[in-house]
C-alpha cells in the first residue's frame, strides 16, 4: 500500500490549501476549486503508479479544460499573464492572483514546472501535435520570452495609466484573443520546428517566473549513476532537451523540465 501514499499526500496538500482559503476568504469557491484540482492530480499520480500510459494527458485535460472553460470563459477570470498584472494592479486577491502564486511563482519551489506538464491549457492542445520529441537541436531564441513578458506588462499598465474605462471587459477579450494567438503561434511553431513544445521553449512569457523558481525545486528527476548504462534514451525522448543524467542543478536545460516522466518511463534500467 506504501506506493499509494504519494497521491494521498498530494490530495491532502490541496485539501489543506482548499480549506484554508475557504475559511480565510469565506468563499466556498476555493474549497471546490482546489479540491477539484487536487483530485485530478491525485488521480493522475495514481494512474501513473498503475503504469497507465495516458495518466499525464488525463490530468492535463481535466485541469486544463476546467481552467480554460469554467474559470476563463464562464467565470471571466483572465488566467493569462495579463490577468495576473490586472489583478495585481487593482490589488484584488482574486483567483488569478492566487493561481499565479500557487502554480507559477511559489509552487515551483516545491513541484518545479509541474504546471507545464500537467495543467497548462496551451500545452494541453500542443501535446496533441505529432512532434513529441524534438528532432532538431534547440534554437537560441529564448530571448523572445522577455519581449512577450514585457509586452503583456506594458499593455496592462498602459490601460491603467490611460485611465481606460471597463478594463474588466477588455481583460475578458484579452483572454480570448490572447489564447487564440497562443494556439496559432504555438501550432505554427510546432510544425515549423518539428517540436510540439517550441512555444514553451521560446515564446511563453510565464517561463520568466517559472524558470528561476523551478531551479530550486524540491521535486526533480535524478539519475542513479550505478544503474545508468549511458544509452541516451532519456535524452532522446525528452520533449524539453533536459540533460537528465546530470544530477546537478546547473544541468543543461534543467529549468525546462516539465516532470512529464517520459524519461523515467523509457529508461531501460530504471535509473531515473
Ligand atoms: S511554458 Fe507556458 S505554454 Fe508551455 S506549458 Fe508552461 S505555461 Fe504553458
Ligand atoms: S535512459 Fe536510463 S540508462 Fe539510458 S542514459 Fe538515461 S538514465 Fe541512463
Ligand atoms: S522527459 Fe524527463 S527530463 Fe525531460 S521534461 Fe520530462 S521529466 Fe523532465
Amino acid at each position: 500500500m506504501k506506493k499509494y501514499l504519494p497521491p494521498l499526500f498530494m490530495l491532502m496538500i490541496f485539501e489543506a490549501v482548499a480549506i484554508t482559503l475557504w475559511l480565510t476568504k469565506d468563499n466556498i469557491f476555493y474549497l471546490f476549486n482546489f479540491s477539484y484540482i487536487g483530485l485530478s492530480i491525485s488521480l493522475g499520480v495514481f494512474l501513473f503508479i498503475k503504469k497507465y500510459k495516458h495518466a499525464r494527458r488525463i490530468v492535463q485535460l481535466l485541469v486544463g479544460l476546467y481552467m480554460l472553460i469554467y474559470l476563463g470563459l464562464i467565470r471571466n477570470e483572465n488566467m493569462q499573464i495579463e490577468g495576473f498584472w490586472y489583478y495585481l494592479f487593482t490589488g484584488v486577491f482574486e483567483a488569478a492572483t492566487i493561481h499565479y502564486a500557487v502554480a507559477k511563482i511559489f509552487g515551483p519551489l516545491l513541484f518545479g514546472r509541474g504546471w507545464c506538464g500537467y495543467a497548462c491549457w496551451t500545452a494541453m492542445v500542443l501535446d496533441f501535435l505529432p512532434y513529441k520529441s524534438p528532432s532538431q537541436p534547440r534554437k537560441k531564441l529564448g530571448w523572445i520570452r522577455y519581449i512577450t513578458f514585457t509586452v503583456s506588462l506594458v499593455f496592462v499598465a498602459s490601460l491603467f495609466l490611460a485611465k481606460v474605462g471597463n478594463i474588466e471587459g477588455i481583460m475578458f477579450w484579452a483572454f480570448i484573443v490572447g489564447n487564440l494567438a497562443y494556439y496559432a503561434v504555438g501550432i505554427a511553431l510546432a510544425f515549423a520546428f518539428k517540436d510540439n513544445r517550441a512555444f514553451c521553449k521560446y515564446i511563453c512569457p510565464i517561463t520568466v517566473f517559472l524558470k528561476p523558481m523551478s531551479y530550486f525545486s524540491v521535486l526533480r528527476i535524478e539519475c542513479d549513476k550505478d544503474k545508468c548504462i549511458s544509452c541516451g534514451k532519456c535524452k532522446r525522448v525528452c520533449p524539453m532537451n533536459v540533460d537528465v543524467t546530470d544530477n546537478s542543478r546547473k544541468r543543461k536545460n534543467g529549468t525546462e523540465c516539465i516532470l512529464c516522466m517520459e524519461c523515467v518511463r523509457n529508461c531501460p534500467k530504471d535509473a531515473l
